[in-house]
Formats: structure tokens, C-alpha cells, sequence
């Protein structure tokens, strides 16, 4: 076991994960001996890899797919985010106790914040599309954020209608058809399905009805231009790619794990963009 502090991101499959390059550059970036790798972990093994981690030597990890509910249920103590979500996807350790936290909402919001000042408008209604695990954590930021509506429309109209209340009170529930009767008071329109990643078909929706404030955002990152931010930017509207996300998502982790609390920088973003490309 090596001397320095490590973290890793459980998941499985994992290659796909990007969090190495950003939490290995972070540490190049910030002069710290420490140490960030992939951890493919079964479901069957995953109880048993947690209850292992500090004697790993790990000072905890990323939980990526299908493990954050499981990571959620094993944590001794979860913040209020992962509470509310019952979903973990930040494992640190306290006085020896295995915490859990939930920073996917806190990366969406910070990346819009980033990229689109002023996104918010005046904070009438946020429109989400997807009912997924990505959708539960944008819709629970979104409602914490304030806005009056959160819209989640789904094609399965009965996930749209489950996770809504994340919202609170300003959680609203819909089919794919409904979209059209939010769009004209949206300040936000948020794609959260997985359609239009490389290789899958594309979200087909028509955003004519979005008013020209509006700001459209995608969680997808591969390509970084979807073709429904292709159709919101043609319309003249502001579109916001989901890799600013995957980037800000990371830093309360590694802030945990490694004392510093590290910059999304230009330079990250363009070494996760030649990966991508790669
Ligand atoms: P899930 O598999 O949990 O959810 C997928 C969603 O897409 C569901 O709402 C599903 O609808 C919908 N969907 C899938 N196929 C279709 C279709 N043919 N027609 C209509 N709707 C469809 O995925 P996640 O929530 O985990 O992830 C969603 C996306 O967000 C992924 O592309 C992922 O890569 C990205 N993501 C990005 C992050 C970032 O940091 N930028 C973080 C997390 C995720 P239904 O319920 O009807 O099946």
C-alpha cells in the first residue's frame, strides 16, 4: 500500500470514466502526492469492496453507475442532497465514519452558472426532459434553486410523475406531449434523456414555443454539441453542453479527499475535450 492519500471511482463497466484524467491532472495541477484510479466493482462485490475502502487505503471514492442507491444504503452518514435523492455519489471518511454525499445537482447548477449568467431569468419554470437517474438529482437542485415550476416530462409519463416531488412543491409532472404547454414560460429547457448521445438516435422535440430568453441545456457530453442543443442554438437560444457539469461535480470531492479545493479551469476542460475526441 502506498504512502499517499488515493481515491478511485466504483463503477461497472468503468473504463468510460473520465474522473481519472480530471483528478490526476488536478493533482499534477496542484503539486499533491496522491493518486486517483478506476475501480470496477461487480454489484455482487460492492458491499464488500466499501466495507474495505479505508483498509484499501483509500480516502474514498467516486460512485458511478449502477452503485450510487447501494453506495447510499452502506454510508454511515449521508448529506442532505443524497438524503433527499437516496442516491450517493461521493464517498469520504469522517473520524473513521464512511459519509456519503450527492454533488451531481450542485455541478448542473454551477456549470449553468458558469457558462450562462443570468440563465435563471426570473425563475418561473424550469423544464426538464427525462426521468432517469440524472434527472432526479437536476430536478431536486432546480427546485432547491427556487423556481416556481419544475416541469419533469418523461416518456414514461409514471417515472416524470415519481420523481417531480424532488422538486418540493414546484415539481409538476408530464408525458412528452406535455412539453409544448411549459415551453412558452420556460427560462430553462434541460435535456436529461439519454437521446442523443454518439451512436444513439436523437431527442426529437420541438422548442419553437420557448420564449428567446430561454437557455437549453444537455447533460451530454459525447458530442458535445447535441443535436438538441443544435436546434436551441439555431433558434438563437443559449445552449449550455453537459461536460461543465461532469467537471464541477468533481471538485467537492476532491476538495474532501485531498484538502484543496480545485479550479475548473479552460486547460481541464480542453484535456477532457482531446479525450473525448480521442
Ligand atoms: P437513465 O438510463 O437513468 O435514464 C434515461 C432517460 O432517457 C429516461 O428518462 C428514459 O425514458 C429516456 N429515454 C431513453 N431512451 C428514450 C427514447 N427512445 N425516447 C424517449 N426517452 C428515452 O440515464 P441517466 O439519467 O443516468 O443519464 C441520462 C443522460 O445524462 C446520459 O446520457 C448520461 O450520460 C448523462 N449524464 C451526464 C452527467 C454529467 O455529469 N454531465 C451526469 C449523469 C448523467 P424512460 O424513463 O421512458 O425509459
Amino acid at each position: 500500500m502506498s504512502g499517499f492519500p488515493r481515491a478511485c471511482v466504483l463503477g461497472w463497466p468503468v473504463s468510460q470514466s473520465r474522473s481519472p484524467l480530471i483528478h490526476n491532472h488536478w493533482l499534477a495541477t496542484y503539486g499533491i502526492a496522491g493518486g486517483y484510479e478506476r475501480a470496477e466493482i461487480t454489484p455482487a462485490d460492492f458491499e464488500g469492496f466499501v466495507r474495505g475502502l479505508g483498509a484499501a487505503g483509500f480516502v474514498g471514492g467516486n460512485v458511478t453507475v449502477p452503485h450510487k442507491e447501494a453506495a447510499f444504503r452502506l454510508v454511515d452518514e449521508a448529506d442532505a442532497s443524497a438524503a433527499d435523492l437516496g442516491a450517493v455519489n461521493t464517498l469520504w471518511f469522517e473520524d473513521g465514519r464512511l459519509f456519503g454525499g450527492n454533488t451531481d445537482g450542485v455541478g448542473f447548477l454551477a456549470n449553468l452558472d458558469e457558462a450562462a449568467p443570468g440563465w435563471e431569468g426570473e425563475r418561473k419554470l424550469a423544464a426538464v426532459i427525462g426521468a432517469g437517474g440524472a434527472a432526479r438529482a437536476v430536478a431536486h437542485a432546480l427546485g432547491k434553486r427556487g423556481f416556481e415550476r419544475v416541469a419533469v416530462v418523461n416518456r414514461t409519463r409514471e417515472k416524470a410523475e415519481a420523481i417531480a416531488p424532488l422538486a418540493g412543491r414546484a415539481g409538476v409532472a408530464g408525458g412528452l406531449d406535455d412539453l409544448w404547454r411549459f415551453l412558452p414560460d420556460a427560462d430553462l429547457v434541460v435535456n436529461a434523456t439519454s437521446l442523443g448521445m454518439a451512436g444513439k438516435g436523437a431527442l426529437e422535440v420541438h422548442l419553437g414555443e420557448l420564449p428567446e430568453r430561454a437557455v437549453a441545456t444537455d447533460l451530454i457530453y459525447v458530442p458535445l454539441e447535441t443535436p438538441f442543443l443544435a436546434d436551441a442554438r439555431a433558434r438563437g437560444l443559449r445552449t449550455v453542453d453537459g461536460l461543465g457539469m461532469l467537471l464541477h461535480q468533481a471538485a467537492p470531492g476532491f476538495e474532501r479527499w485531498f484538502g484543496v479545493r480545485p479550479e475548473v479551469t479552460p486547460e481541464l476542460r480542453a484535456l477532457v475535450v482531446a479525450d473525448i475526441g480521442s
